[in-house]
């Protein structure tokens, strides 16, 4: 396997026009002699899919949920950002692009990540030109708030509801495409394998979630837009479908893998309550504008949070970094919480909370000026904790939330194999080791609006694509093996249910690969997690059969992936021998307890070809170069 990251030459300003004017170009009346497959509509898929049909390709989009309005993507809170610098507060196309560096520690591609910062500014036109509304000054401007990572305010909202009123920009333009007929849309559809043909990916093979038939579709290119993997872990703030299926049956085909380690651990969660709970719920990161982090000074200190006294309170964010304060970096923050609560002075019935206090602004601002900012973080709040944020500190700690790892991309965003491009939170390509809050709605969109409407032209032009039908052997192939596979899941008839395996193996990768990690934890989920999955295909119970709506068979399908996929996670994480944005090595640590990233020995993405279930993957490594932000220890002190 070889990873051409096809970085063009020359100042990283010019990088992308250049590109742009390089690349070829299909001409109008050919590009509707093209069909592009698009898995996916959240922002990412919905973006790419609306734009390649605008253009004139033949679009043929699939998603498994019953619309594509309900893509994770809707899930999105707090804002996304751009350096449109409204603020005239110092921001720039080059801060935006220094601060995401230096926020993924160093571990992301510089001329991807100069490209996004670039492209950010288009989003918003693009957005607000479709309706998306945006909260505003009082004199008509576009309002903005700030995120962590960043001394500028660069995040545009749309109350704490960013990702649904994007979504449903991009949704319109699908559904006006959907209309013309350059989309054909399928929703309860589920995509299982990727078809090559020669090498090329020439379509995928599909279930039908609501009858079970298994469907097979050509074309000339495959997008994959199919999120993140967060939920390897069961208890995420991802929607509770989101999974890993598409990439990692990609990844069994040829795709390499990268960085799947790289798991984001977001500070501001609702509190696990109990061993049943099945969902995290975050509170957005914009909380951290106005709120205060802090727990009692004192270990195991019971008093209710108004009855400690000012003096007697850690404000632990703003003591350590007094810089950042309370918009410390996710990963920052989070492993100080995990400090905190460790010493014995979480707060909550569990310990395993801090508190995230309005108090000082509620006093400053009043009352209706943060319920104007937040009022539906605070509703969901108060329905699912039943007390009340503006009267008692919220109690906050640490979740899984975002996955900066996902399938290796070249800088057209295509994988390793040949027409499969890879777009939004299922690829790795700009967020390094962490991602910056309201980074990733603006990377998903980057992609979709900006990016891969340009380089799958050139990747087309270029092809030489014979035809190819669902009649060939390859998609015959692919086909028989799906089914041979629903069988057997459907054969074991054991005694656990697909749930109970799939909780078994969050709690192993909570434990051993979450927050922190280290070798000997490693290990042994190493151990553990081979045996787990020789358990779940000798053990699992999946009723139902396959020609009927079937949602234990849908899941065991995505656990299945997950039991091999999280070896794989392991492996990357224990290969990684240095601490560096959220892969947090215990062995490797500053004396002040910060990540110790090693840059001689890992200043490379990691890329992993597949060998085989139980095999070792094979490591290929893409060296990372720092031309223009100098590599340094990252302080936000
Ligand atoms: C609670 C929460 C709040 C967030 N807030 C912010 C924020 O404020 N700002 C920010 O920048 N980021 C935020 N993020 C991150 C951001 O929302 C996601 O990274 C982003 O929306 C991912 O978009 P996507 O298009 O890549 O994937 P998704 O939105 O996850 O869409 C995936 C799509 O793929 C489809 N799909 C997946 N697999 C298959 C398959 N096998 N077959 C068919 N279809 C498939 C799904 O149906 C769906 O349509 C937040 C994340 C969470 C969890």
């Amino acid at each position: 396997m070889e990873l051409r990251s096809r970085i063009p030459s020359g100042p990283i300003e010019d990088k992308w026009d250049k590109h742009r004017f390089e690349m070829k170009l299909v001409n109008p009346a050919n590009k509707r002699k093209y069909t592009v497959i698009v898995v996916g509509t959240g922002l990412a898929g919905g973006s790419a899919a609306a734009t390649l049909s605008e253009l004139g390709y033949n679009v043929l989009c699939f998603s498994f949920h019953d619309s594509p309005r309900r893509a994770h993507s809707i899930a999105a809170q707090g804002g996304i950002n751009a350096a449109k610098n409204y603020q005239n507060d110092g921001d720039s196309i080059y801060r935006l692009f220094y601060d995401t560096v230096k926020g993924g520690d160093f571990r992301a591609r510089e001329a991807n990540v100069y490209r996004l910062a670039q492209i950010s500014v288009n989003i918003i036109d693009q957005c607000v030109a479709q309706g998306v509304p945006f909260a505003r000054e009082y004199g008509g401007l576009l309002a903005n708030r700030s995120f962590g990572g960043a001394q500028v305010s660069r995040t545009f909202y749309a109350r704490g509801q960013t990702g649904q009123q994007l979504l449903l920009g991009a949704y319109q333009a699908l559904e006006k495409e959907i209309a013309r007929g350059g989309v054909k849309m399928f929703t309860h559809t589920e995509m299982l394998d990727v078809v090559l043909v020669d090498g090329k990916a020439r379509g995928i093979v599909t279930r039908d979630l609501r009858t079970g038939a298994i469907e097979t579709y050509a074309a000339d290119a495959v997008v994959l837009a199919t999120g993140g993997y967060g939920n390897v872990f069961y208890l995420s703030t991802n929607a509770k479908n989101s999974n890993a299926t598409a990439i990692w049956r990609a990844h069994k085909r040829g795709a390499a893998f990268a960085n799947p380690c790289f798991t984001q651990i977001h500070p501001t969660c609702i509190p696990v309550s109990g061993d049943y709970q099945s969902k995290l719920t975050l509170m957005s990161e914009s909380l951290r504008n106005d709120g205060r982090v802090w727990v009692p000074r004192a270990r195991g200190d019971k008093r209710a949070p108004r009855e400690i006294p000012e003096a007697e309170r850690d404000y632990y964010l703003e003591r350590k970094y007094p810089s950042y304060g309370n918009l410390s970096p996710r990963d920052i923050a989070s492993r100080a919480a995990k400090e905190v609560c460790d010493e014995g002075r979480g707060v909550g019935e569990t310990g395993r909370g801090v508190y995230l206090d309005f108090a000082d602004a509620i006093q400053r601002l009043g009352e209706q000026r943060i319920r104007e900012r937040y009022g539906n973080l605070f509703e969901m709040y108060e329905r699912i904790t039943d007390e009340n944020p503006y009267q008692v500190p919220m109690r906050i700690y640490p979740a899984v939330h975002y996955t900066m790892g996902g399938l290796w991309v070249d800088y057209n965003l295509m994988s390793t194999i040949p027409g499969l491009h890879v777009l939004g939170e299922a690829n790795f390509s700009d967020h390094g080791a962490n991602r910056l809050g309201a980074s990733a709605l603006m990377q998903g969109l980057a992609d979709g609006y900006f990016i891969i409407p340009y380089t799958i032209g050139d990747y087309l032009a270029n092809a030489k694509l014979e035809k190819v039908t669902t009649e060939h052997p390859e998609f015959r192939a692919a086909r028989d093996a799906l089914t041979a596979t629903t069988n057997r899941l459907l054969g074991i008839k054991g005694k656990r249910t697909v749930d109970a395996f799939h909780r078994e193996l969050g709690a192993i990768m909570w434990e051993d690969c979450g927050m922190s990690r280290n070798a000997e934890g490693l290990r042994r989920a190493l151990g553990r997690i081979p045996d787990l999955r020789e358990e779940f295909w000798r053990n699992v119970n999946v009723p139902g059969s396959d020609v009927e709506l079937n949602q234990a068979l849908e899941k065991a399908g995505r656990v299945a992936d997950f039991l091999e996929f999280a070896e794989l996670m392991c492996t990357d994480a224990l290969h990684r021998e240095e601490s560096c944005g959220g892969h947090f090595r215990e062995e490797y640590q500053t004396a002040d307890g910060e990540a110790q990233r090693d840059d001689s020995r890992f200043a490379y993405a990691a890329a992993w070809e597949f060998a085989g279930v139980g095999n070792a993957s094979v490591l290929h490594k893409e060296a990372l170069a720092f031309e223009n932000v100098p590599l340094t220890q990252r302080s936000y002190k």
